[in-house]
């Protein structure tokens, strides 16, 4: 058997294109265009990469661009009293502080000033009590992302085993809080579980988000499961996941592939929760 590859990549422009046209749409309807407030501290290449594909694809999508740098020795007070400007001003939809931010900051105390309803990256406590609560709110774009991919592809998760690996507030939590709003039987691993292929060996469904290289093989996987490969690391032979995906492909009834499965979701769902957060600051809200 060779596991089906689900394809985030074309997803993730059917999704941004539905954004795009919602856009247009609350743009017809005489809404405002929602703008998204990239904060990006210092100048470290990878996060300044993802930065640009964020405000890349959020122009292509018609919102605005409202990017905002600081100097990576910025102090507390000055990067809180940016948050604060930009919570305050009705332009702004979403802000987004691309993490890790340097060490001197106490990123926590900057996410806890952005206003729930401009959290776009779902980290705001509120956010994630809203989710926790099963009640509506902004979630987290790497999560949401791993939802709209098992339903793009009709991946049955009512009375499902699903099995998260990793227990992360950015990915591993809020995952397993929207498979348990969708009524899968969920388990949650992590570094302290005892035999983890024998707790992955009983999922249906597998995200795996535990940042190691390779930490699960074919002997972790049920015939037919379908498996999320959150992870992504750079390798001699390119980028490379948590899964060792040529040996788990053989067992796997679908398996995301790493590049081109979650990696395009995440910023798809980004752009989704600006367009969101606009049409709810404006009453727009469907
Ligand atoms: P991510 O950004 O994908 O959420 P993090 O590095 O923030 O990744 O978190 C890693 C998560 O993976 C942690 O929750 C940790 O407990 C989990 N983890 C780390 N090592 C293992 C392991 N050997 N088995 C299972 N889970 C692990």
């Amino acid at each position: 058997m060779t596991a089906r590859v689900i394809d985030g990549t074309a997803v993730a422009r059917r999704v941004r294109e539905d954004v795009g046209r919602g856009v247009a749409q609350l743009v017809a309807a005489g809404g405002r265009a929602p703008g998204l407030a990239t904060v990006l501290v210092g100048d470290d290449p990878a996060s300044e990469v993802y930065v640009r594909n964020k405000r890349r694809l959020c122009v292509a999508a018609g919102m605005q661009d409202l990017h905002r740098h600081l100097p990576g020795d910025v102090d507390q007070a000055s990067a809180a009293a940016l948050v604060d400007e930009l919570a305050a001003d009705p332009q702004v939809s979403g802000i987004l502080l691309q993490l890790p931010t340097p060490r001197h900051l106490d990123s926590d105390a900057l996410i806890a000033r952005i206003p729930a309803e401009k959290d776009v990256d779902g980290l705001t406590t509120a956010n994630a009590g809203l989710l926790a609560q099963g009640r509506p709110g902004l979630r987290p774009c790497t999560p949401a992302g791993v939802m709209a991919l098992l339903d793009e592809y009709d991946v049955p998760l009512a009375g499902a085993e699903a099995v998260v690996v990793g227990r992360s507030v950015l990915v591993g939590k809020p995952m397993a809080q929207l498979l348990l709003a969708r009524h899968a039987t969920v388990t949650v691993c992590h570094s302290r579980t005892r035999d983890l292929p024998e707790v992955c060996r009983r999922a249906d469904v597998l995200v795996v988000a535990a940042g190691i290289r390779g930490l699960v093989g074919r002997d972790a996987v049920k015939a037919g499961a379908t498996v999320i490969d959150v992870g992504i690391h750079r390798g001699d032979d390119g980028l490379v996941g948590d899964v060792e995906s040529d040996a788990v492909a053989e067992v796997a009834g679908a398996l995301t592939p790493v590049p081109g499965g979650v990696g395009p979701m995440t910023i798809a769902m980004l752009l989704a929760n600006t367009l969101t957060a606009a049409r709810v600051q404006q009453g727009l809200a469907d």
